[in-house]
This record gives structure tokens, C-alpha cells and sequence, in this order.
């Protein structure tokens, strides 16, 4: 049995344990919500739960179509056994419909379908406010080597195939998510969350969103939207 051991680190939605095995850690989920670089502070209740439970359901369905992830075993509704990594200092950003700053930046409306899905990459600064980088910039500065770089990206596009099919077939479309990759033991493997914080949901017919953006945008219900989420992929909360 691994033991949890001390704190190491409590970021703005997890909190994170050292345990008896230097290869594990523990990661607690919380309540609290966050947005525009943590000026936007509030709580969704029973949204450490969710994610929690959506991202090891997602990351375990990911690992059977052969993706690696840092995923080892759930403790309990909030609190997950996962592999000790070294996150890579990049937010992997991947696009199927414009919304968010793409929509800003560009000046395209939100809901534009682009000809293919599109990879984005942010440094990992919360003192910059995440700038969105290219891949010149990780490997100029050493945030990412070629090799490391070329399998987050094929990675990236792997998972965005296999998560845009699956929540279609649960009547949500799949806009945009976030993904952070780690280094453990000499290769890159999934790490992070993916959950209505780091992902945007639509529902396909309606297109509510049923992701953070209601937290976001004060749309009201944001935990309604967490819970109807858990219903479609049929996970108890
Ligand atoms: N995202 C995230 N963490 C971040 C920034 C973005 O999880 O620090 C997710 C966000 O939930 C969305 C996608 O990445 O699903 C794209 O976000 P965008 O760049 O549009 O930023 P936003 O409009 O949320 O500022």
C-alpha cells in the first residue's frame, strides 16, 4: 500500500502529496474555481469530484487506444494515485471550433469550424499570464527538445481523434481542451486533467456550454453544467 506522505504543492484547483514511492504522487481535487490568471476567484461545488472522476475515466479510455498518461489508480472521489513526472513548461492547446482568445485573436466568430484541428503552445508562467509560443521559442530557450516536442504534438492530435469521436457520441461537441505533458523515466506521457475546467464543451444540438465558461463568463449554473457532463459519460459523482 502507498502511503500518502507530505504536501508538496497546492496550485489553484489540486493539491498534490508526496507518497512512500518517489514514483508516485497523490493529487487531491478541490472546489475552487479560478479564471484570467487566478483574478477571477470562486468555488463550484462538487467540481473537484468531477474531475477527478472524468479525467481518470477519460485518461483510462486513452491508455486502452495506447497513449501513455500518468494516470495509476483512484483513491477516492477527489484523490488520484499518479506517476511522478516533470511537467514540461507547456500548455498544449488543441482547437476544433474557434472560441475563447482564438476568436479574439483572429476575429473569427466563436463556433467557425477551422479546416483542420489546430495545435497551439503556451509557456507555463503564471507571472506572464501564459504567452502563447512556438516551437522555435521551446527549443531556443530549452523548455522542450525536438524529440520531446514532436511527440507532444503527435500525441496531442492523437487524443484530440479520440476525444472528439467519443463525446460525439455523446451528443457534446468537443471546441478546445488543454493538455500538459511530463517527462518520467526518459519519455513523455499525458499528465494534468482533462475536465470541463480544461476543455469546452458544447452540447451538440443546443450548443449550451457545459464546461467552465459558465463559471467564466457568469453564466449562472456552472454546477449544473459539471453534473450534466458526469450524466452524459454515465459517471457516478
Ligand atoms: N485552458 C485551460 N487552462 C488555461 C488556458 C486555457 O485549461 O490556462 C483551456 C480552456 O478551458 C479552453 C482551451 O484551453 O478549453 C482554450 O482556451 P483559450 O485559449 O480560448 O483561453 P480562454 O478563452 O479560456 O482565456
Amino acid at each position: 500500500m502507498v502511503e500518502q506522505k507530505e504536501q508538496l504543492y497546492e496550485g489553484k484547483a489540486k493539491k498534490v502529496f508526496a507518497t512512500s514511492d518517489p514514483d508516485l504522487l497523490i493529487v487531491d481535487y478541490k472546489d475552487d474555481a479560478t479564471a484570467f490568471n487566478g483574478l477571477k476567484k470562486g468555488t463550484i461545488v462538487g467540481k473537484g469530484v468531477v474531475n477527478n472522476r472524468m479525467s481518470n475515466y477519460l485518461m483510462q479510455m486513452l491508455e486502452k487506444q495506447g497513449i501513455e498518461t500518468h494516470y495509476v489508480d483512484e483513491l477516492s472521489e477527489r484523490r488520484t494515485l499518479v506517476k511522478n513526472v516533470k511537467i514540461v513548461p507547456l500548455e498544449v492547446i488543441m482547437r476544433n471550433i474557434v472560441a475563447g482568445s482564438l476568436s479574439k485573436r483572429t476575429g473569427l466568430e466563436e463556433g467557425a469550424v477551422p479546416a483542420m484541428p489546430v495545435l497551439e503552445l503556451y509557456y507555463k508562467s503564471d507571472e506572464l499570464g501564459d504567452p502563447m509560443i512556438n516551437e522555435d521559442h521551446a527549443l531556443a530557450f530549452g523548455w522542450a527538445t525536438r524529440e520531446e516536442l514532436d511527440s507532444i504534438a503527435s500525441m496531442a492530435r492523437k487524443i484530440n481523434g479520440i476525444l472528439k469521436e467519443f463525446f460525439a457520441g455523446v451528443g457534446v461537441d468537443l471546441v478546445d481542451f488543454k493538455l500538459e505533458f511530463g517527462r518520467y523515466k526518459g519519455h513523455i506521457i499525458l499528465a494534468d486533467e482533462i475536465s470541463p475546467d480544461t476543455c469546452r464543451f458544447w452540447d451538440s444540438k443546443t450548443k449550451t456550454k457545459l464546461d467552465k465558461d459558465r463559471f467564466r463568463r457568469d453564466m449562472g449554473d456552472a454546477e449544473g453544467a459539471y453534473h450534466e457532463m458526469m450524466r452524459r459519460l454515465g459517471l457516478k459523482e
